[in-house]
């Protein structure tokens, strides 16, 4: 072990920190794929426009360096990556061995540098929370990535690249809660036999990519919770209370990763979930007090009025700023200016996309789907814990 003794003592980040990067703005994954939407970029000028983003608090995402990604992928893969974005195109071998070139993960122009960004952030996340601390990268959450191959519009797994930079970094137990619409398969599959990496995914039932089942257990610390279509806040606040936040206080982990998709929500097109935002912030305020070090990502989400006012929402609450009920202006301005055309139509937004952050809360009736699956992971944890 190094000799530390006369290290600098490193401070706790003494405020949230935002990492994000301008290259979010312009790129996109192609004219009809559903990455073709602002996301970060209209997060970035929300936050600015109701005064929630002091520069002292953004820090601009570095690009990952090839080699920095090799604690998870294959060099073969990345070499690829870079090759295909430097060519705009890409060999049938290629296409067949990484995936590359499909419809869902397309030859654009940044294919390389864009999520080398995001991994970049969540490999200085790592960095930046080796004392504690409360760190925001909306542009993370890819976690379908594989070693080998792009997944699901996911050419890298930042997810994964940011656990092992806090375990580099001092975490030794750390907790990943994944509340996207669909299953952390690339995230399951670098740590499903790791006992020290707790993995929770709350995820629609029958939905792409079809993995992780209610029985899947890993070491023991492996909790998938498939969820039938129709979810509604009310079961995910049982869901929380009963299944996630008791697990996450038992595991007494030194940091928590949230991914923290927008595609579960009413308005989004690639799921039947029918949350509304109030359910996303909720768990991200609740996890905040159960570990030293918090990451929270993004992820999915493709309605670019949804997803901008969810993750803007993520961080007025890492801030402790309050969301009023109708936002100013300024901030209007930047939820007025998003368009989103479909091959039918031009979308129109609904009146409260553009005054509102926060939706109108969306209950009901619990399912007996949803509270037998949190009974039987219950009865299950007893028995690790
Ligand atoms: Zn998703």
């Amino acid at each position: 072990m190094a000799d530390d003794t006369h290290a600098p003592v490193a401070q706790a980040t003494p405020f949230p920190r935002f990492i994000g990067s301008e290259i979010y703005r312009s790129s996109s994954y192609g004219a009809w794929h559903p990455l073709r939407v602002p996301r970060v970029s209209t997060v970035m000028d929300l936050s600015r426009a109701m005064g929630w983003l002091p520069a002292a608090q953004f820090v601009t995402s570095p690009r990952a360096k090839p080699a920095a990604l090799t604690g998870f992928h294959t060099p073969r893969y990345i070499a690829a990556l870079q090759a295909a974005e430097a060519a705009q195109g890409v060999s049938a071998e290629t296409r067949a061995r990484h995936a590359l070139g499909t419809p869902s993960n397309p030859v654009f122009k940044e294919m390389y540098r864009r999520p080398a960004t995001s991994a970049g952030a969540s490999l200085l996340a790592g960095e930046l929370l080796a004392k504690g601390g409360v760190i925001y990268s909306p542009a993370g959450g890819t976690h379908h990535g594989m070693p080998d191959r792009a997944n699901g519009f996911c050419y890298l797994n930042d997810p994964v690249l940011a656990i092992q930079s806090l375990r580099r970094n001092g975490a030794r137990r750390i907790a990943y809660v994944d509340i996207d619409a669909h299953h952390a398969d690339g995230v399951e599959h670098a740590f499903v036999h790791d006992p020290d990496t707790l993995l929770i995914s709350v995820h629609e039932a029958n939905r792409w990519p079809r993995t992780g089942a209610l029985t899947d257990s890993g070491a023991g610390q492996v909790y998938n919770l498939p969820v039938p279509a129709g979810l509604h806040d009310d079961e995910m606040a049982l869901i929380a209370d009963a299944l996630i936040l008791p697990l996450v206080a038992g595991f007494r982990p030194d940091a928590i990763v949230l991914q923290c998709g927008a595609d579960a929500v009413l308005e989004d097109p690639q799921s039947r979930l029918t949350l509304s935002n109030n359910a996303h912030w909720a768990i991200v305020a609740a996890l905040r007090d159960l570990s030293p070090r918090y990451l929270v990502l993004g992820g999915g989400g493709y309605n670019p009025w949804s997803v901008g006012r969810l993750w803007t929402g993520v961080w007025a609450t890492l801030q402790g700023a309050e969301i009023p009920d109708r936002i100013p202006q300024e901030a209007q301005d930047v939820l007025r200016a998003l368009t989103w055309e479909t091959p039918q139509k031009r979308r129109t937004p609904a009146p409260h996309w553009i005054t509102t952050l926060r939706d109108a809360p969306r209950g009901g009736p619990i399912s007996e789907e949803t509270r037998s699956g949190v009974q039987y992971l219950m009865r299950r944890a007893r028995r690790w814990v």
